[in-house]
Order: structure tokens, then sequence, then C-alpha cells
């Protein structure tokens, strides 16, 4: 059982990544997601997802550098943007993350999106910075199960992690088996569903039976299924809110039924269908 806001899923090359962090998507660079680092960190999060494509990689390296936390404690993702991919410009990309980082090392680098014709020679970048020892794991983001199978076909490491859109509207049980036989770790973006999800009287009814917030249940239900989530969030109360999960359990039976609420419904692009 998951019981502590530190606990960690092992990816398939040994490394120790956190079940549970702070995602910064929309959280402007400067003061916005600064604070909310920091209000994460004295919360006791480790783990923080960014992205090349978030445009603030300078303030969450900022709110690394002055937190006290040794830097080994801490597990921080980056991605590589659509317009980088290609095997010479996702290295340079990485080192311009790196360099606005201002970190020695990343965690997690994952290529943000399945490019056609280019995701393959992204890869194989990621390949020669996980050699080197710039990041301690590589994994995709959006992939499907054929573009997974597509890239493994063709390449030395099989990814660690597979980020993508899950909550409960959209459980991708096809696609989590498949990782789950490949020692892929999921990974939950839009584990809230940016909110839209807690009226939902099923999701109302839990939360009144375990005295806990529609978040909390949601996100509870995300990490009894095995999956990283990185709730995001830009308030303090919320930050706190979302990472107080551990002290309680979801029975098999609700479980299953917010599993049952799937309709494969996305908020975001359609990974097999996206111009950009
Ligand atoms: P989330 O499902 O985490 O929802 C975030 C939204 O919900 C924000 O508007 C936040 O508002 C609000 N919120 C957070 N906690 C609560 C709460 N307890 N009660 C009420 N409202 C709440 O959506 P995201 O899209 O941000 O996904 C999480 C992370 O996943 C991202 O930040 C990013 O790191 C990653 N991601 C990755 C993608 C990819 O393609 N790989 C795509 C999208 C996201 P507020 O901040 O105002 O509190």
């Amino acid at each position: 059982m998951i019981s502590h806001i530190s606990d960690c899923t092992v990816l398939n090359n040994g490394v120790k990544m956190p079940w549970f962090g702070l995602g910064v998507y929309k959280a402007k660079d400067g003061d916005e997601v600064i604070h909310a680092i920091k209000a994460a960190l004295k919360a006791g999060y480790r783990s923080i997802d960014t992205a090349a494509f978030y445009e603030n990689e300078v303030g969450v390296g900022k709110a690394v550098k002055e937190s006290d936390i040794p830097r080994e404690e801490l597990f921080i993702t980056t991605k590589v943007w659509n317009s980088s991919q290609g095997y010479d410009s996702t290295l340079a990309a990485f080192e311009e993350s790196r360099r606005k980082l201002g970190l020695d090392y990343i965690d997690l680098y994952l290529i943000h999106w399945p490019v056609k014709g280019k995701y393959k020679d992204t890869w194989r970048a990621l390949e020669k910075l996980y050699k080197e020892g710039y990041v301690k794991a590589i994994g995709v983001s959006n992939f499907q199960i054929h573009h997974l199978q597509d890239l493994m076909a063709d390449s030395e490491i099989i990814p660690m992690v597979n980020q993508v859109e899950y909550h409960p509207y959209l459980t991708q049980k096809e696609l989590h088996n498949f990782c789950k036989t490949r020692n892929i770790q999921l990974e939950a973006w839009s584990p809230l569903m940016r909110g839209q999800i807690f009226d939902h009287p099923t999701i109302q009814e839990i939360s009144g039976k375990y005295q806990k917030t529609p978040a909390q249940v949601i996100l509870r239900w995300d990490l009894q299924n095995e999956v990283v989530t990185i709730p995001k969030s830009v308030h303090e109360h919320r930050i706190i809110e979302n990472a107080d999960i551990f002290d309680f359990e979801l029975s098999p039976e609700d479980m299953a039924r917010i599993d049952g609420l799937n309709m494969n419904k996305r908020i975001g692009p359609d990974p097999d269908n996206f111009d950009f």
C-alpha cells in the first residue's frame, strides 16, 4: 500500500520515482511557479513535472536551488518539445532545458508527443543522454500502443515511463495493461481532468463516504491503480489538499465504481491526430 508522500515506484532501470508529484503546466514563470514549488516542497512533495513548452524551467530551477533539499532527494522531469524533435535538435534542446533549470542532471526526460517521422531520432538522442548520465531515466508521453511498439522495434532501451492523459473518464485500460507487461510505468497527466469531474454524483458520494475531497478521492484512485500522478495547482491550500491522500484506502468496490466512469473521453489532444 502506498502510505507516504515519499513512496516510490521502481522504474525498469532500478531508478526510484515518487508516485506523487506536482505538475506545473500553466504555472507562470517567476513568482507563481516559484511559490507553488516552495509550497509543495514544504508539504513534502519531491517530484516536479515541467517541460520546455511550459516556459517556466527557469522558475522551477530557481525554486529548487533556493530549497534546502539535497538534489538527490528531488525528482525533476522535463520534456523535449515537438519543434525540437530529431537527433541533434533534441540534444540541443536538452542542453537548453538543463541550463535553464540550472541542474547537472535531470531525473526523467520525456518525448512530449509522438511526432511522426521524428520520434525515433529523438529517442536515439535520449538514449545517448541516458548512457552519458545526464538523465537518470528516459521515457515518452502521449504514446499509444502502436507508437510504443514502433519505437521499441528499433531501439535499444525500453522507455521507463509513458505519461498520458488519465482520469476517471479516460482510464486507458488497454494501454495500461500493455505498459504493465513491458514494465513501462504509466503516469497520469490532467489527473483531475482540470476540475471537470468533481461534481459527478459517484465521485461526490465516495467523497462523502471517506470524508475526503473529490480531488483527494481521484488522486488516491490513481495511486491504487499504480499510476504515478502529478496534479497541478498554484494555490497552497490545494497543493496541501492534493497531497493529503496517504491516510486512507478506497475499497475494491469503490475503485471499481470509479473505474466504471470511463467514457474514453479526452480533454486534451488525440495522440493519433494532432497537428502541432
Ligand atoms: P490537473 O488535472 O492537474 O488540474 C489542474 C487544474 O485543477 C488547475 O486549474 C488547478 O487550479 C485545479 N486544481 C488543482 N487542485 C485542485 C483542487 N484540489 N480543487 C480544485 N481545483 C484544483 O491538470 P493539468 O493539465 O495541469 O495536469 C497536471 C500536470 O500534468 C500538468 O501541470 C503537467 O505537468 C502535466 N501535463 C502533461 C501533458 C503532456 O502532454 N505530457 C499535458 C497536460 C498536462 P489552480 O492551479 O488555480 O489551483
